[in-house]
This record gives structure tokens, sequence and C-alpha cells, in this order.
């Protein structure tokens, strides 16, 4: 069977390639992967700045935002063959640590879980793989068409979660949510946040392309200008780009009591001159909280899967800027300046879905 596959370390050279059937040993559940998303991480593996190959191995099967059918289930699993499912990224640590022994691997604390296709095992796009029955997720069939969003959702939604149990610390009644960086991260933060009741804001650099209409069309307010002008004394602040001005700018920018969620990650290199004594006596005096979110339970992709269930699906859709073969995935990684969220189909239908939700 055919898989995309990368030396971890070496840029330039993720290539499909034949590949052994999965092997019992990775799961009892056998899916056919129909379609894997790309991010920013896959773009740095193939990069050569980051992943690991599984112990022994030389390559890495590549994909972690994964949507697939499956094909056989052991007898007691609550899946079934033809069963939509998607599979979760991370694996706990062997330790294991606290976190990770109650199934909040999210959380870990010593840094030894394992990500399929990005730490140490391999990922999902392959044309069938095997994953544990408790590391599968089962989607509603009319998700079929943007069930590969449910990774990227499961982020947000663990952001969420976080959020208003830190804002449970007081008496907590937020209005609004200023969610920065319009790539599909932002826009799934701000679904959420419109799901919530919340007076939702985003702000993106671009003017033009699928963007602003999409956030318009969410009920949201697009803004392209400066953090503190998007909207002035925001409850929440939902950071989604790891630009170092962004974030000082973020920090500066909400109510008192309140809280800024960094789910970015910087690319280190520029510096920048800030005033941190003035950051800090405003985040003391004003009891703010600044705090850094990454990756999701079980728990977060079940909620995904419902804020995706209750959303509108030709929205979701339009968020699939663009979906390329196995054969073509280059175009799936080389990010034009208007896609969002980027897909490579392993199982491209012989004539569209239809709609339905
Ligand atoms: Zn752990």
């Amino acid at each position: 069977m055919r898989a995309l596959t990368v030396h971890p370390g070496v840029p330039g050279s993720a290539r499909i390639e034949e590949i052994a059937e999965p092997h019992a040993s990775a799961g009892s559940v056998l899916v056919k992967v129909l379609a894997v998303g790309v991010c920013g991480t896959d773009r740095e593996i193939i990069e050569g700045s980051y992943g690991a190959a599984p112990a022994g191995e030389e390559r890495l099967v590549l994909g972690h935002e994964s949507l697939g059918r499956v094909l056989e289930a052991p007898p007691g699993a609550e899946l079934a063959a033809g069963d939509l499912v998607v599979g979760i990224v991370r694996r706990p640590d062997p330790v294991p640590c606290a976190c990770c022994a109650i199934g909040e691997w999210d959380m870990c604390r010593n840094g030894r879980y394992t990500e399929r296709g990005i730490k140490a095992l391999h990922g999902y796009c392959a044309e069938r793989v095997r994953i544990e029955p408790e590391f599968v997720v089962s989607l509603p069939p009319h998700l079929d068409r943007i069930g590969v969003l449910v990774e990227p959702t499961s982020v947000v939604a663990k952001a969420w979660e976080q959020i208003e149990r830190i804002g449970r610390r007081a008496a907590w009644f937020p209005r609004s949510v200023l969610v920065i960086g319009a790539g599909p991260i932002g826009l799934l933060a701000a679904l959420l946040g419109v799901q919530r009741g919340l007076s939702v804001h985003v702000l993106d650099r671009v003017t033009s392309g699928p963007k602003p209409q999409l956030v318009r069309d969410l009920g949201a307010t697009y803004h392209a200008g400066a953090v503190n002008e998007a909207c002035p004394g925001v409850d929440i602040i939902l950071e989604c780009t790891g630009v170092g001005q962004l974030v000082f700018d973020a920090m500066r920018s909400t109510s008192p009591g309140g809280i800024v969620c960094l789910t970015g990650i910087s690319s280190g290199q520029r510096l920048l001159e800030a005033n941190i004594a003035a950051l800090n006596r405003s985040l003391v005096l004003e009891n703010d909280v600044v705090f850094g979110t990454v990756n999701a339970n079980r728990r977060h992709y079940e909620e995904a899967v419902g804020a995706l269930a209750r959303a509108d699906s030709a929205w979701l859709e339009r968020l699939i800027t663009r979906r390329a073969p196995l054969e073509r995935w280059r175009e799936a990684i080389d990010r034009g300046p208007e896609d969002v969220k980027t897909v490579i189909d392993l199982s491209p239908p012989p004539s569209p879905a239809p709609l339905s939700r």
C-alpha cells in the first residue's frame, strides 16, 4: 500500500512509497484512510526541523489529522465496519506521569509521550492504518466531508475548556473574545466562541481572500488593524499566531480579570523590545492570566465532534480550501496565501458527495 513518508531531520526527503500493511500490534481497529489534513507541524517535519521516526526505523509515515472508515473492528469495541472515525494523535508516556495515568496525555509532565505522524509513531497518511480502539473517535456520518477538521478542533476544544476552568476562579460572565489569526485554528476557535454565545472578533493581517467573509458568515467581526483597537476591554484573547508582537499586544489588551490563551508556536528568531515591568504591573493589578495550551485528550476530541456536528457543514467545508490526491501531496503542503486548511485526499470520491447535515 502507498504512504507518504519522510526521513525526519533530512529536508526534502518526503516521498510516496510502498510500505507493508500495518502490523496487528499497532491496534485491533483496521481503518481505510479517507483524508489527512496538513498543518504547520507537517511542513516543519518535511523541512527537516522536527519529528522522529519509530525506534530502529529511518522513515516516518506522516499525517496526524486523520479521517477514515473502519474496515475491521474487534468484537465489543463499540465500532463497526463502515463507521466514520478519527484517530487520536498522542499516546501516553510509558512511565506514566500523573496526567498520562488518568488519560490526560495532553498535559504530559515528562515529555516522553509519543505522537502518530510526529514523534516515534507512524502517522495516518497511508492507505490503511491500525489504531487501538481506545484511540479511535467515532463521527456521525454527515461529517464525511469535514471530519478531517476534528483534530484541529480538538485543540481549540481543549483551549476553551482551559479558559473556562480558569474563568471559574472568580465570578465571571465573559461577553467577548478576540481571536488573533484567521487560520484553521483561529477560525475553529472563533466557531466555538460563537457556539458559546460570545461576541466574537477575529483579527488577521489579510484584507482579501476567503478569511474576512468566513469570519462574517460566522456572525463574528473581522479586524485587520491593531490588537488594542480590535476589541477594547475584551474578556478573552485566543492568540493563534505565535507572532511575538501580537502575543505582547494581547497581554496588554484585556479587561481586568482577562484571560489570554496562547496556542501559536513562535519560530523565535526576532528579538522584541518590551517593557516587562509595565506588563507585570498590569497583569498583577488586574488579576490577568496568560497561559499556553497544546494538544488534546479523548474528551476534547469528543467535544470537537459535537461542535462540528452542530455547526453549518457548508461553512466548515469552506475552511478546506484545497484537496490534493495522495500522488499530488505536494499541492497540499505548498500552502497558498489564501489557503485555510489543505487536505490530502486518500480516497477521492468518484463524484462529489452530496452536502448533507
Ligand atoms: Zn506523561
